[in-house]
């Protein structure tokens, strides 16, 4: 063991939920642990959204089985800031052995012994097992296509705040996931000028003959869903808690004055290009959104549920002009373009992670978290096990059964030491 290094069984890296929720099955299952996080508990939620975020899904259902919302209507939609405020109450209540402001900068083999080295910027650990929850959005990804153009103000979503922070003039939303649509939608109300870059994405309905859209996941056992089809998991969702929670609707979107426009495929010479591809992504949305009605009904049929027909649901404004008529090109300056915000996603950064845990796309390998680096654990990445891992609910199961696998590797080392 290194000189001054503290000890631990299984060190946690980040504390957001998915730390909280780690750290919570390791206490139940008195496994000495300790979580280390640089920022504070649930960091993301509070300085790496924009200001009026809400969950997408309802209270009753985003939040860990053992504490509800205290002060919150089951069906609100709950402020960022609640969130986070959430999981540092939840981490209180069973004395969470969490350190924040400390960050984790490296984690090697222990060469001289079991386990791990943990560099940290206050001081140096060793710990038998690792598990990185180190989140799934750490890196926001801009695509090369960017333009290099210093006039323009550019930001990542995960740096878009509020209207206010953006020069006069028009903009240019790129990417109709989550994030994209209501950060559209948050502007054009603002009164600027706002067109959206439309690509692939699933929309299912906010909510339909009385239940919401995360109760029909869950009892049609979507949330549990593998992948199974590659590259099938990266086609984002289109929801929002916004506004009392409503479904996205393109159509909507347009007749309320967005410009909705196809995928962004370049730039050049002042000069922004887009897929002609609108219609067929507003297309391909509804054939997502409509399979989920059925899939709905034949449920309620199948079970003999009283809940009321929704004929409504299937009904669709006319296509706007957007579609009939698509923009396939835009004079930034000419449509008075000052600001693009890049809507399109994440990466993750393991620099911090020198061990052998990763495929030949430095991706983790793992399966359900237990990585191919024993002692070594992910945690609320995309798909880890199911489509439910990285929201609140599904990393809370994922971190049981991980807490699972680290006691019996415990029990496994254990063997003759105890007799
Ligand atoms: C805009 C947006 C809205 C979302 N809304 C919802 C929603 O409504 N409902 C839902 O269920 N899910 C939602 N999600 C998905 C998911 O719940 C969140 O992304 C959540 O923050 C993921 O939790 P996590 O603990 O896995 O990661 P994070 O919250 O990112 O936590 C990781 C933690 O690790 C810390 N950390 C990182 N590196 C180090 C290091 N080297 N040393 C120490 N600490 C480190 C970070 O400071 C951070 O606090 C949303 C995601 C986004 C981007």
């Amino acid at each position: 063991m290194k000189e001054n290094s503290n000890y631990i069984d299984t060190l946690i890296v980040g504390g957001g939920q998915a730390g909280v929720a780690m750290s919570e099955h390791l206490t139940r299952a008195d496994v000495p642990h300790v979580v280390l996080e640089k920022g504070r508990i649930a960091e993301a939620w509070r300085s790496v959204r924009w200001d009026s975020l809400v969950a997408n899904g309802p209270a009753w259902h985003d939040r860990f089985p053992g504490l509800t919302f205290t002060g919150e209507g089951p069906d609100s939609f709950v402020k960022k800031d609640r969130v986070a405020d959430y999981f540092a109450e939840y981490a209180e209540k069973f004395q969470s052995p969490i350190k924040t402001g400390v960050e984790v900068s490296k984690v090697v083999r222990n060469e001289t012994g079991r386990g791990f080295v943990v560099e940290t910027s206050e001081g140096t650990w060793i710990a038998e097992r690792i598990v990185s929850a180190t989140g799934p959005f750490q890196v926001p990804v801009i695509p090369a296509i960017a333009p290099k153009d210093d006039e323009l103000y550019q930001i990542h979503s995960a740096h878009y705040r509020n209207p206010e922070q953006l020069p006069e003039g028009s903009v240019l939303v790129i990417g109709a996931g989550s994030s994209g649509v209501q950060i559209a939608d948050e502007l054009q109300r603002s009164g600027k000028t706002v067109y959206l870059s439309v690509g692939p994405h699933d929309r299912p309905p906010r909510s339909y003959r009385q239940r919401d859209f995360v109760w029909w996941l869950g009892v049609l056992g979507l949330w549990d869903a593998t992948a199974t089809e590659p590259g099938k998991e990266h086609v984002t969702i289109a929801v929002s808690g916004a506004h009392g929670g409503k479904t996205i609707d393109f159509r909507e979107l347009a007749q309320q004055g967005l410009n909705l426009v196809g995928r962004t495929d370049s730039f050049n010479d002042g000069n922004v290009y887009f897929n002609n591809d609108l219609a067929a992504n507003i297309n391909a949305g509804d054939d997502n959104y409509l399979s989920l009605l059925d899939m709905a009904d034949e449920y309620i049929e199948r079970n003999k549920l009283d809940l009321p027909e929704e004929p409504e649901a299937r009904q669709f404004l006319a296509d706007p002009e957007c579609m009939t008529n698509p923009t396939t090109a835009l004079n930034l300056a000419e449509a008075g373009i000052t600001t693009i915000i890049w809507a399109t996603g994440f990466d993750t950064d393991y620099s911090w992670l020198q061990v052998d845990a990763f495929d030949e796309n430095n991706k983790p390998a793992q399966q359900r978290g237990v990585s191919k680096e024993q002692g070594v654990y992910f945690i609320g990445l995309p798909w880890l096990s199911r489509r439910g891992s990285t929201f609140i609910w599904g990393v809370w199961h994922d971190a049981k059964y991980i807490a699972d696998q680290i006691v019996i590797q415990r029990q496994y080392q254990q063997y003759r030491i105890e007799e």
